[in-house]
């Protein structure tokens, strides 16, 4: 493991790295991304070259330090995580004692705290406290997938880190390597930046039948009768507890007319819903280029009005009208 091994993560892998090899370390940092994009990772890098005995910079990856950090158990590198749903002040107070003393084996001390927005109201301001007074040398690195949900007094005394997005493709391979059906992967991808909740979508049963119903209600438009109507009604939402799944049946649809333009303008390696080509195919040849084009501001439209609460059934029944009539 090394600065640049840090994949996707190359601007920050160099700042953190420069303050090193410059003698600027900071006390506290916090470093804030999606789930997924390397954080544990780079903070465990970091722990390791301010331990190393022959870090000039980069960890020499072979001395006791390095190899006691790689087999998970150096005294003076603590890693916090959540104790079910969150870190509880016990947790903290375990971490102060554990520092009470100046470093074990080395001239500093180094813990981290995954899901710090985690933490209960009592372990903020404990870790508040020991942020303040650290009376030995010592660093601290937060991680938080919710940058929003720090408190400022925690954010105020921290040096925060933002991390890059892992690049579509590289989200793609990761949930495809998981196991996950490519794509169905691909589509969760690219509604969500998010790795952490694109692998959630894809684990959920809904997901898949969403776009099976998109599939159809986009099949039953351009049949023009009223069928498209019923499936709205009876399949979407009967079946649609409290409407919190429409803006994603409406993302997929954005994203199945996406994907018919793509098909027309020969754009066919960008397509969203590879395992569906011979329907886009079927589909992007009954299409003009203008009724598409409308039919996602009509799609996006519609997102936005229910976004507003503007009634459902309303909203969806006015645009597929608004799409048959082209
Ligand atoms: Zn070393």
């Amino acid at each position: 493991m090394s600065w640049e091994s840090q994949v996707g993560q190359a601007r920050v892998a160099s700042i953190l790295h420069n303050s090193v090899k410059n003698n600027r370390v900071a006390h506290a940092y916090l470093f804030a991304g999606n789930q997924g994009v390397g954080k544990l990772k780079m903070a465990i890098q970091l722990a390791k070259t301010l331990l190393c005995v022959d870090s000039d910079g980069e960890a020499c990856g072979k001395c006791h330090h390095c190899l006691r950090i790689d087999s998970g158990n150096h005294p003076d590198l603590r890693i916090v995580t959540p104790e079910g749903t969150s870190i509880k002040i016990d947790q903290i107070r375990e971490l102060q004692k554990g520092f009470s003393f100046k470093a074990v084996e080395s001239s500093l001390s180094v813990y981290i705290i995954q899901h710090v927005d985690r933490m209960t109201v009592q372990a903020a301001n404990s870790l508040l406290k020991f942020l303040e007074e650290p009376s030995y040398p010592v660093t601290a690195i937060l991680l938080t997938e919710h940058v929003h949900q720090i408190l400022p007094t925690i954010l105020s005394r921290c040096q925060v880190v933002h991390f890059d997005e892992l690049p579509f493709e590289s989200r793609v391979e990761r949930l495809k390597s998981e196991g996950y059906y490519e794509p169905i992967a691909r589509i969760a991808c690219q509604i969500t930046a998010d790795l952490g909740q694109a692998r959630e979508w894809c684990q959920s049963e809904w997901f898949a039948q969403y776009r099976n119903l998109v599939l159809q209600l986009t099949e039953d438009i351009l049949d023009k009768g009223s069928y498209a109507l019923v499936t709205i009604q009876e399949k979407i939402l009967k079946n649609e507890q409290g409407n919190q799944g429409l803006p994603f049946i409406l993302d997929l649809l954005v994203y199945w007319y996406r994907d018919l333009l793509y098909f027309q303008i020969d754009r066919k390696q960008e397509l969203v819903n590879t395992d569906q080509l011979d329907a886009i195919q079927r589909q992007a040849l009954r299409c003009s280029r203008p009724w598409i084009l409308k039919g996602i501001d009509v799609v996006m439209e519609t997102k936005s009005r229910i976004g507003r609460h503007t009634n459902p059934q309303l909203s969806l029944e006015r645009m597929v009208i608004q799409l048959q009539e082209g």
